[in-house]
């Protein structure tokens, strides 16, 4: 049997250990999965799974194991399924800096995970290198720096939590020593894949860089266990806004029920709902995405029935470098010159008076 052993990552100067502790011989040892086929899809798209959340996982095809365990469906081609539909290598004015909007930047600091997800965006990326260079970390730096417009830097990655608290608190105050950047986010997984990588030295690191905020990734309720809830508590009694990235994924998440539980959860433990990605259009992914319809099914399921706190905005991230646009459930039927005519979340039917 495989050793789960929570202190996988240990806190230290060195970046954590490339390999996966879970192998595909040990996963074919555990599940009825054959070895072979694993390795076929990791040959293209690599695999890690940390000890932690592979104890998470249940059965192969679970929502969590659905995830992170490779799948033959993803060496499916298909014409539309494009490496980098986002446009994010030709929106990058410098190495692993995307400047889509006027005034914020994703800045890829970190090109490592703790676990690889199936789903991943940017798949095409995947375990390529064990750290970025010194070098683009300064040119990145330098474009924030000379780029004035340049008001909210998100740092993404990979995972720039999976830096040490040293390595990322060296780009956090070369960040915040530009006057022009108001605000840092931090975009990361780690409090679902990895949550006993937060603890109180790395808030009191990150405290000194406010206004700071993070973006994470819950996908399902089974994903909130106490010790992603002790982690996001963490977070938030440093005075750190937590939003929820949650991505829309077949097999997953994609039934009303199961998404206002998650919902539900992560307002519990002191998360925002921020958006629900629509799956994006990416090489390897196809067996991910449903349609729109189901997400807006979501939508209309969720609004009303669920503090509307607790509801995100669903998003789909045009192709070809567009951005990100809202798709919302309509509730107005009809416009009149006098009145509207507008349905609410029950389907009952209303008059607004405009005059
Ligand atoms: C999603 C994204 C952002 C951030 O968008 P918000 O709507 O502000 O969260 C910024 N740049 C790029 C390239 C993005 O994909």
């Amino acid at each position: 049997m495989l050793k789960i052993n929570s202190s996988y990552y240990k806190e230290s100067e060195k970046d954590l250990p490339l390999e996966s502790i879970v192998t595909p011989e040990s996963l074919s040892g555990i599940f009825e999965i054959d070895q072979k086929t694993i390795m076929r899809v990791t040959r293209k798209y690599p695999m890690r799974i940390n000890p932690y959340f592979f104890s998470l996982i249940k059965k192969v095809d679970d929502p969590l194991g659905r995830q992170a365990i490779p799948d033959l469906a993803e060496l499916d081609q298909e014409i539309f399924l494009k490496p980098d539909p986002l446009w994010e290598e030709p929106q990058s004015p410098v190495l692993n800096l995307i400047h889509r909007y006027p005034d914020r930047v994703v800045f890829m600091v970190s090109s490592q995970c703790a676990i690889y997800c199936r789903h991943c965006m940017r798949k095409r990326r995947l375990g390529q290198e064990k750290q970025v260079p010194e070098s683009v970390i300064a040119k990145g730096i330098e474009y924030i720096r000379s780029t004035p417009a340049v008001r909210d830097v998100i740092l993404s990655g990979g995972d720039p939590l999976m830096m040490s608290n040293n390595r990322l608190e060296q780009i956090l105050s070369l960040i915040r020593q530009i006057p022009h950047v108001e605000i840092i986010r931090i975009h990361t997984r780690i409090p679902c894949a990895l949550p006993q990588r937060i603890d109180k030295s790395l808030t009191d690191m990150l405290r000194k860089y406010h206004p700071l905020y993070m973006n994470i990734q819950f996908n399902h309720p089974d994903e909130i266990t106490s010790q992603a809830e002790a982690a996001c508590a963490i977070l938030a009694d440093a005075g750190i806004q937590i939003g929820s990235q949650t991505v829309l994924l077949k097999g997953v998440n994609d039934d009303p029920d199961v998404m206002m539980n998650l919902m539900q959860r992560l307002l519990q433990i002191r998360v925002k709902p921020y958006y629900l990605h629509h799956a994006d259009a990416v090489e390897g992914t196809r067996h991910f995405r449903t349609s729109i319809e189901t997400g807006l099914e979501i939508m209309r399921h969720l609004r009303g029935r669920l503090s509307g706190m607790g509801v995100p905005q669903y998003m789909i991230d045009l192709p070809g470098g567009g951005g990100k646009v809202p798709i919302l459930p309509e509730y107005v039927l009809e416009e009149g010159p006098r009145e509207l005519k507008v349905k609410n979340f029950e389907g009952e039917i209303f008059t607004y008076p405009l005059k």
